[in-house]
């Protein structure tokens, strides 16, 4: 009888490490770090067991390239030697982020970045520039000065350029080629904000992401059930000062040099391509909710949720039935719909 036990054991043995290997795939690896200015979380089922390393270096190896406050950085260069010869990566977003400016309509200018540096946010020394500092600086914002040629950009003698609201965009579709070539079965890799879902869950789930709360931003204030994309928020929260009972962000009207005042807390934005979604966060939090409105009814391929600061949500309605407000959330939500 014992022996019998112990056989019926032996046989099941082999299922029962298969059963056990299975429930341990199962298991996403995961890996956080610091790039870019913020952090990041990387989880990822499936796949070559060292996808978390190669996609932590890629990235890095991106922020080397893009961090225009880093000495040795491609962008540093260009905006101190005015013409430079740039690699594939950093050609690649450059070409990308002036097509945007151009769509966008001067919502989204990647030569703000004297304007930023003026107010003291890139080395906290902030300060609130005179009128006529602003005028100066909102007159050199013009991306339609940076000019390119076979690979090497050159800058105006007075502007600089900054890809600091497209380089987590950038770095979440290049970490996608990462996924795909490693034979990873879905992935979310949060990004700082700009999350990337990969694939489909194991378990056939719809992936969560929860919205940063504008008043405690480790929180969220709903959650948005979505596929394979990208969700991008940009909030005034990230990157502030107060003086006087003013608060100044870090997102700028480039037409006036000075920090978005629009009444908008936050923006998130639902679609297929990283560098796309974060440019559009940042675009649509500059335009505001009216001309944000004008923008969606013109243009197809996105949905976007907008918080002001009068307790209001605005959601596009292709998003409306993917996103569950937090039941303690009072805000009154508001559909945006596509024609009149
Ligand atoms: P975060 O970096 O906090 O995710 P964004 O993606 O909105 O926020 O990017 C904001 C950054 O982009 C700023 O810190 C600044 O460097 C730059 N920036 C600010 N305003 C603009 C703008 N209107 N167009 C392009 N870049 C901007
Ligand atoms: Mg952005």
């Amino acid at each position: 009888m014992k022996r019998t036990v112990r056989g019926a054991l032996c046989a099941l043995l082999p299922i029962l490490c298969l059963l056990l290997m299975s429930c341990a795939k199962a298991q996403p690896s995961s890996a956080s770090f610091e790039a870019m200015d913020t952090l990041m979380t990387l989880k990822v089922y499936g796949g070559d067991p060292d996808t978390c390393e190669k996609l932590q270096s890629r990235i890095e190896a991106l922020d080397a390239l893009l961090d225009a406050t880093d000495e040795n950085s491609e962008i540093f260069r260009l905006n101190t030697e005015k013409t430079a010869a740039v690699s594939a990566d950093t050609d690649a977003l450059l070409r990308d982020a002036l097509a945007l400016c151009d769509k966008l309509g001067g919502s989204f200018d990647i030569t703000v970045y004297p304007a930023v540096q003026a107010w003291g946010f890139l080395s906290g020394d902030y300060r609130v520039p005179d009128d006529g500092e602003l005028q100066t600086l909102a007159d050199h914002i013009d991306w339609r000065g940076v000019k390119s040629d076979s690979g090497a950009y050159t800058v105006p003698e007075d502007a600089a350029v900054d890809l600091g609201a497209v380089a987590k965009g950038y770095a979440a579709d290049r970490a996608a080629d990462i996924l795909r070539q490693s034979g990873a079965e879905a992935a979310v890799l949060n990004l700082g904000g700009t999350v990337r879902m990969y694939g489909k869950k194991p378990d056939g789930s719809r992936f969560a992401v929860g919205v940063a709360d504008p008043e405690s931003p480790a929180a969220t204030f709903g959650t948005l059930s979505c596929d394979e994309g990208v969700v991008a928020t940009s909030g005034g929260y990230e990157r502030y000062f107060e003086l006087d009972g003013r608060r100044y962000i870090h997102i700028l009207d480039p037409k006036t040099a000075k920090p978005v005042d629009n009444g908008v807390l936050s923006v998130t934005v639902v679609t297929d391509s990283g560098t796309t979604a974060d440019a559009l966060s940042t675009a649509l939090f500059v335009m505001g909710l009216d001309k944000a409105t004008e923008y969606y009814r013109h243009n197809d391929g996105f949905g976007f949720i907008l918080l002001t600061d009068d307790d209001n949500l605005y959601l596009t309605e292709n998003l409306a039935g993917d996103f569950t407000l937090n039941t303690d959330k009072t805000y009154t939500v508001n559909t945006i719909r596509k024609a009149l």
